[in-house]
């Protein structure tokens, strides 16, 4: 058989040859949308590829982004990785001395970022000891005024370019881009993707069973390019001609309603709330998403889809969800849901029950749970362990060796997250180890009783952190927020739970707060949570 090396290139040569004229529409802040197409990002690829050359870029140079989804940063995806560079997605909402931080740490060479990100470079700018040049993605009429000298315009750099490049044949093996764990505790770690693994990501996340992408899909993509490549979908939309919609910072829920209804969206991704601003944009409104949307399928990923969710998107939008888990460390996408034939007479309440499990492995992947000690759990949907995964696309160890070994010698790595696993194989994940409420010997889940707290149409959103206690070792306590103008007691909320969940599994304190903080890819944070409520004193239980 023939040997062609997996490369990140030849998806954007297929796009353009196969697929040429299919749209990929971006969201320019305070402008209309950009419009462009296959051909389109395919010769600007290749001039930025020539510019990258002209700039001195080596293969194996990493080239930092920070930028929202839009068509100059996909040109980076195709044109700084198929040259061989290594595309480094920095998280532009992390805080200055982080993002400073994983810039030094991955020695990037070349800084490419969205001229709103103006004021953030400037500021980090003197302390970024390998950057050799800034690079705003912008023409040369909406280059910022700035005091730095060395600025140069995306545009020239393309300009000065013809679109004769071609792609070199890289080993597949290769680096092809690198993205940092946000890090909750220590400092961030990088993941360093090779061409291949992103090929065959890519592949996974257009099988039917997946996303199950065509070139009959426009897809929405709210998951940011900065959190984990969006989840691999620029390259899954290139592989099988897939037109994009690319929503800039535009991710407030009346901007995507306005933005997937005029594009004509037929599949989006993102995190959960982003897809609860969608859907109270839509209530308060009163829109009629079966008409006016043609979206039948929802990615949802990065932290639990909460039950209400999935539920209002079948209900209200008639869109079926597809919930998704994976992190950093594993490209992201590990297992998604989807029903199999054995589902097929379920009722809608069973299909929903489903749906909130985090979903089933593709080829490639493996998982399975362990106790404390490294044994094996039973797959019977019930016992509850240690979630352990491998693969094909799954890290091996972080970038510059950081921390150690991260897997064993079977290749198993420990992904931090608590499972249960069912006979056939769907996943549902219980909690991340450090956020389990170990009460009594046994073991509490947060996201179970966040997501029966969300059920209650009073509650926007609930989060649930482990109190030192001196008899049960630790209890649950439950922050929340109300939904704008509703009332709930806490007694009220209580009463909804107890009908959810085991009694001992009830909060023994909730408070209600205006807001709960976030981190920069749109978790709760609940290291913050424990800061402020973690000495909770209880009484006398
Ligand atoms: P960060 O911690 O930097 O945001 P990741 O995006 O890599 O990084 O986060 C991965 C973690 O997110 C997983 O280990 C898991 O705890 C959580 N997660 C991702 N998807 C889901 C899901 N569908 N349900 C529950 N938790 C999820």
């Amino acid at each position: 058989m023939q040997q062609h090396p997996l490369l990140i290139s030849s998806l954007i040569e297929h796009a353009a040859r196969a697929h040429p004229d299919v749209p990929i529409i971006s969201q320019m802040p305070d402008a209309a949308p950009h419009r462009c197409t296959y051909t389109d990002i395919d010769r600007r690829a290749r001039q930025l590829a020539g510019a990258l050359t002209a700039l001195g870029v080596r293969e194996g140079d990493r080239v930092g982004t920070l930028a929202w989804n839009g068509h100059r940063h996909l040109e980076l995806f195709f044109g700084a990785s198929g040259m061989g560079a290594v595309l480094h997605t920095v998280n532009p909402r992390l805080f200055p001395e982080q993002i400073e931080f994983i810039i030094n740490h991955a020695e990037d060479q070349h800084l490419f970022f969205d001229i709103g990100f103006i004021a953030l470079v400037e500021q980090l700018a003197p302390r970024l000891r390998s950057v050799k040049s800034l690079v705003a993605m912008a023409g040369r009429a909406q280059m910022p005024a700035c005091s730095m000298r060395a600025l140069l315009c995306y545009e020239e750099l393309l300009a000065a370019q013809d679109a004769g490049y071609r792609w070199p044949r890289l080993d597949e093996n290769a680096a092809s881009s690198l993205c940092y764990t946000s890090g909750t505790t220590g400092n961030p770690k990088g993941v360093l993707y090779s061409h291949r693994s992103t090929v065959l990501h890519t592949m996974a996340v257009c099988m039917a069973d997946s996303i199950g992408l065509s070139a009959r899909d426009t897809l929405f993509i709210a998951a940011p390019m900065f959190h984990v490549n969006a989840w691999g979908t620029p390259y899954a939309c290139a592989m099988v001609g897939a037109g994009m919609i690319l929503p800039g910072s535009a991710l407030d829920g009346a901007s995507i309603y306005r933005s997937m209804c005029e594009e004509k969206a037929t599949a989006a991704l993102g995190v959960p709330t982003v897809w609860l601003a969608l859907q109270q944009h839509v209530a308060s409104q009163n829109r009629q998403p079966r008409q006016e949307l043609r979206l039948n399928r929802v990615l949802i990923g990065g932290s639990a889809a909460p039950r209400a969710v999935v539920e209002v998107f079948e209900r209200d939008f008639g869109v079926r969800v597809l919930h998704g888990w994976g992190m950093t460390e594993t490209s992201p996408l590990a297992s998604i849901g989807r029903p199999l034939r054995k589902h097929e007479d379920d009722s809608v309440e069973q299909r929903i029950t489903l749906q909130t499990k985090q979903g089933r492995v593709p080829y490639g992947v493996e998982v399975k749970i362990t106790d404390d000690a490294g044994n094996e759990l039973p797959r019977d949907g019930a016992a509850c362990g240690h979630l352990q995964v491998r693969g094909q696309w799954i890290a091996s160890g972080y970038f510059r060796g950081e921390v150690g070994p991260i897997v064993d010698a079977e290749d198993w790595f420990d992904t931090g997250d608590i499972a249960t696993i069912d006979a056939d194989g769907y996943i549902q994940i219980t909690d991340r180890a450090k956020d389990l409420i170990k009460s009594g010997g046994e073991w509490i889940s947060s996201i179970s009783l966040e997501n029966a707290a969300v059920g209650h149409p009073s509650v926007a959103e609930a989060a649930v952190i482990a109190v030192a206690h001196p008899k049960w070792q630790e209890r649950p306590l439950m922050i929340v927020v109300k939904k704008p103008g509703c009332e709930i007691s806490k007694q009220q909320l209580l009463d909804h739970l107890s009908g959810q969940v085991a009694k001992w599994w009830l909060p023994d304190d909730i408070v209600f707060v205006a807001e709960i903080p976030h981190t920069a890819t749109g978790k709760i944070q609940k290291m913050k949570l424990r800061e402020r409520f973690g000495k909770t004193v209880w009484g006398d239980r």
